[in-house]
């Protein structure tokens, strides 16, 4: 990367970071950050805290608690013990509580967007994708979780005589780790239908992402959740991880690979369950028929959406021969032009990186890449006059295997461009990679978007869109394959895992075993004559 354009000890640079951590900090007002930091559960013991960074401006913000093992442990007690209440309440009254929270979310988000963009320095049209995703998700399953949830009628082990139910409930205390990129997505979408299934939440936020997760269980608790029922302990994952996981009945991870390897192999050694979402590499093709207008769109949005800090986001562009050279002139002029800031602006297309760590890890990657041959099509410097974790969005051509951005998850606004041949060649191309979380196809023809599609091994694709699509088709499973993730949200998996699967039967009249006066012989003759009709009569088979 080449020199920053400015310092950030640079006072005009400093000032316009610190003007917009500023403004959002007053309209938020202190009272408030301190009144949700009280939603934490802490035990009277002294505690340590660390300061939170506005990525803005690098400004410390607020000190937040480095919870211990023992708020573990007292928010798990608080927890069961209002479990056992609401999972006795009616589905429908837990429901009442999430309608009314789905609307106060909407009315309410002109604050969750300031905090989120405090902590997390994303561009404002990317922190309301949050807002909606918590809306979304809670109306799919306030409309459409009672019907999974009810007692559902099996086919019994023998017809008439026996009569089975499948009944799913609650695990308990279900334990949530969650990231820093979409604190309010991921500290609340995936926790409302654990809760609506009746079980009781633990959530550990990222230690930079705190206030925006204990907004959204402020709101919970505005609308009716009853207390104690969502409990949040900040801290470092490393410290609280373990702790959590031994007292909760399932863990739900967002964040890295590595990580998640660490938080499987803990609920392993308990045996409870656990689901994964974690890192991805994803790919985003421009077939030769795509509208280039649209596909070029969708690219920018799919790269650089809250800074290409977004697990679904493209870091791989595959562009068909024919149309390579004019879609990458076009693209590259447009990532140029897109318009980056420190605001609170909609019209702002790309924020701030989140941390130095990201934008360290950024400018190593584009190191390490141009030093081994790639080209700089478009971005690739460091941006301190805008705030001291700003990159620009960057367009590399000439990647090689041999370059860290060519497998490993960058995090951030990179992306390499590569020219495919066939359908043959671009499928084993794009399913090249350890990950398997995300895809998005651009082309007029549908139907071989979707042939492409069925060939690609990845947990979601998106045709004529980047990730919008399938990320909010939420009767929908989402999740990974392969090293990017186990287990999926959304849809009815997003909701029974949080739920034991449990079968009733009832034996009706007689006993699966012999009759009086009949020997086990000649019961054994009977039920196997049984069995080998039951394939041959419609209706009971
Ligand atoms: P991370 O794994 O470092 O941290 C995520 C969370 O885990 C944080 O709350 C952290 O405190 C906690 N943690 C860290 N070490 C821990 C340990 N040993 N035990 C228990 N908890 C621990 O991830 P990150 O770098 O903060 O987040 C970015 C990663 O998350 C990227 O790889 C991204 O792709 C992934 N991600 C995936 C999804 C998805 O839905 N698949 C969504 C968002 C982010």
């Amino acid at each position: 990367m080449s020199a920053p354009a400015a310092s950030p000890q640079d006072p005009a640079v400093r000032s316009r970071g610190q003007s917009a951590t500023q403004l959002l900090r007053r309209r938020i007002g202190d009272a408030r950050l301190g009144e949700l930091l009280g939603r934490v559960t802490l035990t009277a013991e002294p505690h340590a805290t660390a300061p939170l960074e506005a990525p803005f401006s690098g400004e410390p913000v607020f000190d937040v608690p480095l919870g211990t093992a023992a708020d573990i442990e007292e928010a798990a007690t608080r927890a069961r013990r209002a479990q056992v209440a609401w999972a006795a309440t009616p589905f429908r009254a837990r429901a009442r509580i999430f309608r009314r929270y789905h609307d106060l979310v909407l009315e309410r988000q002109a604050e969750v967007l300031d905090l989120i963009q405090l902590e997390t320095g994303k561009a404002r049209r990317h922190a309301v994708e949050e807002d909606l995703d918590v809306a979304i998700n809670c109306r799919h399953y306030v409309y459409h979780g009672g019907r999974e949830l009810r007692p559902h009628r099996r086919r019994g082990a023998l017809p008439f005589l026996t009569a089975s139910w499948e009944l799913h409930p609650p695990l308990g205390v279900i334990g949530f780790i969650t990231p820093w990129n979409y604190p309010l997505a991921l500290g609340i979408s995936d926790a409302m239908p654990a809760l609506l299934a009746g079980n009781a939440v633990i959530l550990k936020p990222d230690q930079q992402t705190p206030f925006t997760a204990l907004w959204g269980v402020d709101l919970l608790l505005q609308a009716g959740l009853p207390p104690d029922l969502f409990q949040v302990v900040t801290g470092r994952g490393r410290e609280l991880g373990g702790p959590l996981i031994r007292r909760v009945d399932f863990i739900c991870f967002t964040g890295s690979t590595s990580t998640g390897r660490i938080i499987a192999a803990q609920a392993g050694e308990r045996l409870i369950g656990c689901s994964l979402e974690l890192g991805g590499k994803n790919p985003l093709i421009v077939l030769g028929d795509a509208h280039l207008d649209a596909a070029l769109e969708g690219a920018v949005r799919a790269c650089f959406a809250s800074s290409g800090q977004l697990c679904i986001s493209t870091e791989r562009l595959y562009v068909e021969k024919r149309i390579y050279r004019p879609f990458m002139e076009r693209f590259a002029a447009r990532v140029r032009s897109m318009k980056l800031g420190a605001d609170d602006s909609f019209d702002t297309e790309m924020g701030s990186l989140t941390s130095k760590d990201q934008a360290d890890k950024m400018q190593s990657h584009v190191e390490d890449a141009v030093g081994k041959g790639a080209t700089v099509v478009a971005g690739g410097r460091r941006r301190a006059d805008l705030g001291p974790y700003f990159v620009e969005p960057t367009l590399l051509e000439n990647v090689t295997p041999a370059m860290k951005v060519f497998a490993e998850e960058t995090f951030g606004p990179l992306v390499s461009a590569y020219a495919f041949d066939s359908d043959d060649d671009l499928v084993e191309r794009a399913n090249d990679s350890c990950y398997g979380l995300n895809a998005s196809i651009w082309t007029r023809d549908t139907g071989r978007g979707r042939r492409i599609a069925a060939r690609l091994r990845t947990g979601t694709v998106n045709v004529n869109e980047g990730y919008k699509a399938a990320w909010g088709s939420v009767d929908a499973p989402m999740g990974g394959f392969k090293d990017s993730g186990l287990g999926r949200r959304h849809g009815v998996y997003g909701l029974l895992k949080y739920t034991e699967a449990q079968t009733v039967a009832v034996q009706r009249f007689m006993p699966i075993a012999p009759p009086a006066g009949m020997t086990e012989e000649r019961f054994a003759r009977v039920l196997t004559f049984m069995v080998g009709m039951l394939r041959r009569i419609p209706g009971i088979r």
